[in-house]
Parts: structure tokens; C-alpha cells; sequence
């Protein structure tokens, strides 16, 4: 019910680390009320992910056993249970790409079981009992498929493409262990507000995910997708046609 999301410049990092924003960002956003919590950072060519059942406490106590590394790139999720039960394996991130992705998801997929009819025809395999985790598969296959598009766009890209087929209500983050430095991110009937930073940018479902940080926010509208970097953020709608965000300043006191 929860999501966050942080990209920062290995100087701002030295300051707080992509985990310690994630996790501030899901604390301040505990209130929206969850069942489950998860997070997922990009590591030296790899994506490192801790998620756990219960109360963000409980994810903390997995983290201290097994610290997850520093990293300049990351996003958190906390889950209100509504396909599949509240359990560590149906936590978000829903890892694809033979772990190279990892995606977060808020809301439904309508279409998520003739997706995953369509997928599993394609030989993917599924570990969980989410709707989530089909829109993860998916989005995997889509940017196997853009092999030809350039790099730094390429996820952008799957993203646009993976969008135009899901149905129903999501703000879905996702990261892929060939661009670090990159969240992508994107919203149908469901929020998503950018944070800007100095050499850092951040992903809310509303401001208190990264009010710790700046008072600068975007608000994104209806199915439109963002890609945010240290130094940029990038919208489109689904189709890859640049639209623009409504800057604001958060003013009221976290
Ligand atoms: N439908 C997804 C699930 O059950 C996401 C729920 C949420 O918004 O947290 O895993």
C-alpha cells in the first residue's frame, strides 16, 4: 500500500544510502496500513532483496541478520494483501529476468491470469500467488524483447510497452541490474509523486515517502510513465510521447 523509491549520486549516498531512504519513506508510510514489507537495491552488477510478512519491524529484523548492501539505487513496498496471501514469498519485490529485475506494485492487475496463461506458454516461471508478480514476467519478456533499443532507455521502453497490456488499477517500480542509477516508474488509477533532489530523486505513492528529503514534488497524471536518474526525470505516457509534470512545493510539516 506503500511504495518509495530513491536514485542518488554516490556523493549524496555517503550522506544516507538508497536502503535508509527506502525505509524512512516506508515508515512515513505506514500509516496507509500493510500486511507485508520488501525492498530491493541494485548492487555491483546484481539486485539484493529482503522482504518479510508482518510489520516493518519484522523486515529490520531480516535486514540486521543479513544487511543488504550499500547501494546509490533502491525501492520499497509495503502490501496490502489482495491476491494471494499475506506471506514472505507474496511479499513485493516479485524478482524476473533470472534476478535481475525486481519490481513493486501497488493496486491490481485485472488481466494478470491471461497474462500469466500467456507467459507460462512461453515457458516463464512464477514463484508466488500474486497479480503482481505477472506484470514483473511481463515486464521481463518485454525488455528481453527490446534488446534492440538503447540501453539507457531500454527499460523505459519495456515499461511503455508492458503498460499497454496490463489492465486495472497499479503504480508499479521496477529496476534491472543493467542500469544502475535508474528507477522506473509508472501509474494508472493509482498515485505517484517524483521528489526532487540535488543530485538525487525520489518516488512516492504520496509526499510523505520522501518529505525527510526535499519539498519539491511532481505529481504525475493518469498512465504515464517516469524515469528517474540522479540528475533527471524523464515522463511519457504509455506510448513513449514526452509529457510534462506539475512542480509543487510541499508545505505543510512532516
Ligand atoms: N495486488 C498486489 C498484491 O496483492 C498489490 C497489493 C498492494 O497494493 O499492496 O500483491
Amino acid at each position: 500500500c506503500g511504495i518509495v523509491g530513491y536514485v542518488g549520486r554516490a556523493e549524496r549516498t555517503q550522506d544516507h544510502g538508497a536502503i535508509d531512504v527506502v525505509l524512512e519513506g516506508l515508515r512515513r508510510l505506514e500509516y496507509r496500513g500493510y500486511d507485508s514489507a520488501g525492498v530491493a537495491v541494485l548492487t555491483d552488477g546484481g539486485v539484493a532483496s529482503a522482504k518479510k510478512a508482518g510489520k516493518l519491524a519484522n523486515l529490520l529484523g531480516v535486514l540486521d541478520t543479513a544487511p543488504l548492501p550499500e547501494s546509490r539505487t533502491g525501492i520499497g513496498h509495503t502490501r496490502w494483501a489482495t491476491h494471494g496471501g499475506p506471506t514472505d514469498l507474496n511479499a513485493h519485490p516479485h524478482l524476473a529476468d533470472d534476478g535481475k529485475l525486481a519490481l513493486i506494485h501497488n493496486g491490481i492487475i485485472e488481466n494478470f491470469a491471461e497474462l500469466k496463461t500467456e507467459l507460462l506458454a512461453k515457458r516463464a516461471t512464477f514463484v508466488s500467488e500474486t497479480d503482481t508478480e505477472a506484470a514483473a514476467v511481463l515486464l521481463a519478456d518485454e525488455y528481453r524483447n527490446a534488446a534492440d533499443v538503447e540501453a539507457s532507455v531500454r527499460l523505459t521502453v519495456a515499461m511503455q510497452r508492458a503498460c499497454q497490456k496490463l489492465e486495472g488499477a497499479f503504480t508499479l517500480l521496477a529496476i534491472h541490474s543493467d542500469l544502475p542509477g535508474v528507477v522506473v516508474a509508472a501509474r494508472r488509477n493509482s498515485p505517484l509523486v517524483v521528489g526532487l533532489g540535488e543530485g538525487e530523486n525520489f518516488l512516492g505513492s504520496d509526499v510523505s515517502g520522501f518529505i525527510d528529503y526535499t519539498r519539491r514534488a511532481v505529481e504525475l497524471g493518469q498512465d504515464q510513465i517516469v524515469t528517474i536518474t540522479p540528475d533527471e526525470v524523464v515522463i511519457t505516457d504509455f506510448f513513449g510521447k514526452p509529457a510534462a509534470g506539475k512542480e509543487y512545493h510541499v508545505d505543510w510539516d512532516a
